[in-house]
């Protein structure tokens, strides 16, 4: 691996980009997001699974840049929706979905639903791709929680202020970012991760 350990996270969400990296700081890697490579074009997430984008993504954006690339897809699996919203997670209101209207949609959608059954987990698919293209590393992580009825805390981003943990009694919107980066979907998919990453960064 070169000396600065760089690695590129195909991804465009600023917030993940920026969980991704205080992640991978503690291993030594500095991640640099896809946004600071204008021409490289969007990839469509066209996949049926987690795997299958956080792969596509890898892929695409290292054959583009010639580099080794971090893909990542996650979502929110809510049991009282069969799974739902799943990877459709990031576009779940439709077209010009953000952050804001994706809440208000969920929280619609589960409005007759008690308390008792508002069970869900986030997962989180992490991949990485040679230059060449080739998936060299690829795994997963979980994480479970509920639905709140109410957003509680500012912090993280996307269903955040409404995932509870039964255990701290806090949501990810109100918990430190410190606290989320040992619990959280994405910390657990990238403890599996770095290891795997370390084994082969002789060929980097
Ligand atoms: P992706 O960028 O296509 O992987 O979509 C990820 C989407 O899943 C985000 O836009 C959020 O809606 C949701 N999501 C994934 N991880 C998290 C998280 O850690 N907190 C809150 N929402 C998340």
């Amino acid at each position: 691996m070169n000396p600065s350990r760089t690695i590129v996270l195909a991804s465009r969400n600023h917030k993940k980009a920026r969980e991704v990296a205080e992640i991978l700081a503690p291993a030594g890697f500095r991640v640099i997001p896809v946004t600071e490579f204008p021409d490289v074009p969007e990839v469509e997430e066209d996949g049926l699974t987690f795997a299958a984008n956080a792969a596509k993504k890898a892929s695409e954006v290292a054959k583009h840049l010639g580099q080794w690339v971090i893909g990542e897809d996650s979502g929110l699996q809510v049991d009282a929706l069969n799974g739902g919203p799943g990877i459709y997670s990031a576009r779940y209101s439709g077209e010009g979905a953000n952050d804001e209207t994706n809440n208000q949609k969920l929280m619609a959608e589960l409005m007759h639903v008690p308390d008792e059954k508002r069970g869900a987990g986030y997962l989180c698919s992490v991949a990485l791709s040679s230059p060449a293209g080739d998936i060299r590393v690829a795994c997963e992580g979980t994480c479970r929680g509920s639905i709140l009825r109410d957003a509680n805390g500012a912090g993280g981003f996307g269903y955040d202020p409404y995932f509870l943990i039964p255990e701290y009694h806090l949501t990810f919107g109100q918990l430190s970012s410190v606290v989320k980066h040992r619990l959280s979907h994405r910390a657990r998919a990238f403890a599996k991760f770095v290891p795997l990453l370390l084994k082969i960064q002789d060929e980097f």
